[in-house]
């Protein structure tokens, strides 16, 4: 039986998410890549994204949580490892990613005690979380030979320390001199104790990959710019060479007609001035379509027209205005978001935010599509 869609998809272009891999490694060729895919993907939808990632040819993938990892592999057997950014929570979780080929980023030292405490068989990978200056995960430079001194004593299975793993603070902000004095104190305790490892470091997210080619390193670890979206403040994607991976259509579910005076949806939000047609289309704000858009009267596009959004978003159905465009009927597709026509960035500018944000807004209700 074909499952019953309501009209509303984020369709998810595999060219250009291989175009902007693409662009990763020309800035940083040799690396090899580990796609941030984490919270499903900014929301793009991380077991679609990942696969046409690994046609791609990435290396690994970097996510939040082992169960993100677990959920992808079960899913996709065949995909290359993760690598969990804030490594277990428990110490439950370490013969799971040993026994799953999963990877774990250790950065705090309770983390350490819990590899004295498991038991594991296959060799477990790791990567050293170093604090170079975020202050928010890892251990401070100077900890890092005591660190390797205690792996290399107790643990309940066999280890493969990859590398040392940072994350810049101010890589949106490429010029502040905060970035520089990070990578130096980076690379600085990569020579000072990377013969330990295996020397598969990884410092660069994309900022850092479109804007710091001294933060090169092993492994780099793009996540926005794979979705074609900015991470550079004030550039756009296409200066950049991006291309918006994902689009968010709906469909036009009725028309209305109201006369001037009547009200449109909850509240007191709209008031036709004047004889309006009214759109009514099947997504709302339990999709992801924060409220706010539709009072900011954002733009949506109806085939070649512009329109706009009015009113108050409701939980499963939105408003857009027809009385100024012609021809359309019920039925008809609206592209909400994406693509140049529509950066997601915009939103975020809208709404005061980050591109970041704006994709992990859009709930799992709305089915992630594959197209060319
Ligand atoms: C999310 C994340 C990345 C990817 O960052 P982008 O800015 O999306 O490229 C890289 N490293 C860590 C530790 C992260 O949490």
């Amino acid at each position: 039986m074909m499952p019953v869609m309501r009209p509303n998809v984020l369709e998810i272009s595999a060219g250009n998410l291989l175009h902007n891999l693409q662009l990763a490694r020309t800035r940083m060729p040799g690396s090899r890549v580990m796609a941030a895919i984490k919270a499903n993907a900014y929301g793009h939808g991380s077991a679609l994204v990942a696969q046409i990632l690994a046609e791609g040819g990435v290396e690994g993938f970097a996510v939040a949580s082992l169960g993100e990892a677990m959920e992808l592999t079960r899913q996709h057997p065949q995909l290359p490892p993760c690598t969990v950014l804030a490594g277990p929570f428990a110490p439950e979780e370490i013969p799971l990613a040993a026994a799953a080929g999963h990877r774990l980023v250790l950065h705090c030292w309770e983390q350490i005690g819990w590899l004295a405490e498991a038991r594991w068989q296959q060799p477990l990978a790791l990567f050293l979380k170093l604090d170079s200056g975020m202050h928010r995960l890892g251990f401070a430079a100077e900890e890092l030979p005591r660190l390797l001194d205690q792996l290399t004593q107790k643990s309940g299975g066999p280890l493969r320390i990859l590398g040392f793993l940072s994350h810049l603070a101010r890589a949106d902000t490429p010029g502040d001199s905060y970035n520089a004095q990070q990578i130096s104190l980076f690379w600085q305790s990569v020579q000072q104790y990377g013969a330990l490892t295996e020397g598969q470091h990884s410092l660069p997210n994309s900022a850092a990959i479109l804007a710091l080619p001294q933060s090169q390193s092993p492994w780099i670890r793009p996540g926005l710019m794979l979705y074609g979206l900015s991470p550079l403040p004030g550039r756009s994607a296409t200066s950049l060479g991006l291309r918006a991976v994902a689009q968010w259509w709906s469909k036009i579910i009725a028309i209305r007609r109201l006369a001037p005076g009547e009200w449109l949806g909850y509240g007191a939000a709209w008031q036709a001035e004047r004889p309006s047609r009214i759109g009514i289309i099947a997504c709302g704000y339990g999709d992801g379509l924060t409220r706010q858009l539709g009072l900011l009267g954002a733009p949506v596009w109806i085939g070649q027209q512009q329109s706009r959004l009015l009113g108050r978003v409701s939980m499963d159905l939105a408003f857009v205005d027809l009385t100024e465009i012609s021809g359309v009927r019920v039925g008809d597709r609206v592209l909400l978001a994406g693509g140049s026509d529509l950066p997601l960035e915009d939103w975020a500018e809208a709404l005061g935010t980050i591109p970041y944000e704006v994709g992990t807004r859009i709930t799992q209700r709305v089915p992630r599509r594959r197209v060319p």
